[in-house]
């Protein structure tokens, strides 16, 4: 993957969506005198390439948007209120809230499903707690979800076995995937393109839509047809509610690249283990705060290995969730075994704790990694899990890039905020102003502003096997550009989270500007 730095131009020439010309005004000129197209005169302004989110949640980025937020409401008679003013806004069937916190309610007590359906009785109803853990949902919710069928003491039910509306934990894990099965695909439009919306206004260009399931594919696939898709997006199935697609998938000879300019199916997604903050990272050792547990597989190694091959087999690419270095372990035995695997640019999501042999064992297998540098921020805590020695592995990005290693950037966005100013300041600074305690310990991992930018554009097109059509905006690609309000290559490293994007063009055409 060869470096390729931003480059300042005046205008840019447009031509059939790809750039014909970029670079001065007079020349500019005489391009599209000669071959036609459009001039986009730039008065002056920074252009870059549009960003490329590697990694993203479309669906659930979409759900959270559209969500009522609670936070800071002091009664359940004002979350009523709320809740009655939102309800009329929603166009999908179910109205979902999150962020209420019964101790700051004046009535001193938990809001139940009559609350709720005192507001709202003819369509579902769930709002979250602040801690997600907890909701509570209106009686047409529950019934939707099924709720009297679920046996748990953590369906909250009065003196005569009513439940309450009340639903926690592991009963809560069962409403969330009822509430899934039950959104429709035409709902699954408007909630996807809320989340590409929001993402062409955030200066995202191409998002590579990282667990997609069969759904929420038809529900992208109409939306493709009806020229709806306002940004480009690259799919990774994701097969964990229906196995048997991957042998569908195969037998029609569903290859990597599948679609067009706006909509292509790339590979699939598979999870090797959990997260740091749940200690269900595996690791190779024990956890430093909690030496009972090294964490553990999210999926047994050997089925993992076998889906690998089946997905490889069908000439898909593979993006492997891998956060602890057992796992990063597991899934390059894994890749090393596939025959001609560098041509897939098979992928490793997060690569949270990466050991140095690791490094060099995937810079010499052709592994990608699609990092999302927030998290060095978010992970504030890594300090305890990881202890002292451990703690150099964390997001080693410069050390990845200096041995080669092809990194795409992304946000696993609603998880992180979908704002890639955001992302690249995390990126440039590691913690620092967040006196983020592993800060000293990973300093020499921090990235210059223009690294940052060539992968979140250049490099994620490359992972995605795209480096042809996007990225750059060199004459002959897709013409998809954003002006941003200044330059990021002489913005002070602290602001660089305050950068805002004036307008987003996807194939030359001006999708999104700031009023
Ligand atoms: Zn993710």
């Amino acid at each position: 993957m060869s470096f390729k730095p931003v480059k300042r131009v005046e205008a840019i020439v447009v031509g059939w969506g790809r750039v014909l010309y970029a670079g001065s005004n007079d020349i500019a000129k005489s391009v599209a005198g000669l071959l036609g197209g459009d001039i986009v005169d730039l008065n002056g302004a920074t252009v870059l390439p549009g960003f490329i989110d590697s990694h993203i949640h479309l669906d659930e980025l979409g759900l959270q948007l559209g969500m009522l937020d609670l936070r800071g409401v002091r009664s359940i008679r004002e979350l009523k209120e709320r809740l009655r003013e939102f309800s009329r806004s929603v166009d999908t069937l179910w109205i979902i809230g999150f962020g209420w916190d019964q101790e700051l309610f004046e009535e001193r007590r938990w809001p139940t499903r009559w609350d709720l359906d005192e507001v709202v009785s003819n369509r579902p109803v769930i709002l979250y707690r602040i801690c997600m853990h907890v909701a509570v949902l209106n009686s047409r919710g529950l019934e939707l979800a099924s709720v009297s069928t679920i046996e748990s003491p953590n369906v909250v039910r009065d003196d005569r076995g009513v439940p309450t509306g009340i639903v926690r934990e592991d009963a809560l894990n069962i409403v969330r995937e009822k509430i899934e099965d039950s959104i429709s695909v035409e709902d699954y439009k408007k909630i996807l393109l809320r989340a590409l919306n929001h993402l062409a206004s955030q200066g995202v260009t191409t998002a590579g839509f990282v667990g997609c399931d069969p759904k929420v594919l038809k529900a992208l696939t109409e939306l493709w047809k009806e020229r709806q898709l306002p940004i480009r997006v690259r799919v990774y199935l994701d097969f964990r509610k229906s196995w048997s697609f991957i042998d569908i998938a195969r037998d029609v000879g569903l290859r990597s690249g599948f679609g067009d300019e706006y909509l292509k199916i790339v590979g699939v997604k598979l999870y090797a283990d959990g997260s740091l903050g749940a200690r269900t990272a595996w690791l190779s050792k024990p956890y430093s705060d909690d030496p009972s547990t090294s964490g553990y597989p999210a999926t047994d190694p050997r089925d993992l290995r076998a889906a690998a091959r089946k997905i490889h087999e069908s000439g898909l690419q593979l993006a492997v969730h891998g956060i602890g270095d057992k796992a990063i372990d597991v899934i390059l035995d894994i890749y090393q075994e596939l025959p001609n695997a560098k041509a897939y640019r098979h992928r490793i999501e997060h690569a949270s704790v990466l050991r140095e042999d690791q490094i060099d064992r995937m810079a010499r297998l052709g592994v990608a990694a699609s990092v999302q540098p927030n998290f060095v921020i978010s992970d504030w805590w890594a300090l305890q899990r990881l202890g002292e020695e451990r703690i150099r592995w964390l997001y080693p990005f410069k050390t990845m890039i200096e041995k080669g290693i092809a990194v795409g950037i992304g946000t696993d966005s609603p998880v992180e905020p979908a704002n890639p100013w955001q992302t690249v300041y995390a990126a440039v600074t590691r913690g620092k102003y967040e006196n983020v305690k592993h800060y000293k310990y990973t300093e020499s991992q921090r990235l210059a502003v223009e690294e940052v930018l060539h992968h979140y554009t250049y490099g994620s097109a490359y992972i995605l096997h795209e480096e042809e059509n996007l990225g750059t905006l060199e004459p002959g690609k897709l013409a998809d550009f954003i002006i941003v309000d200044r330059d990021p290559l002489k913005t002070d490293e602290k602001e660089l989270k305050n950068i805002k994007v004036l307008a987003t063009y996807v194939g030359g055409k001006h999708i999104w500007s700031k009023h």
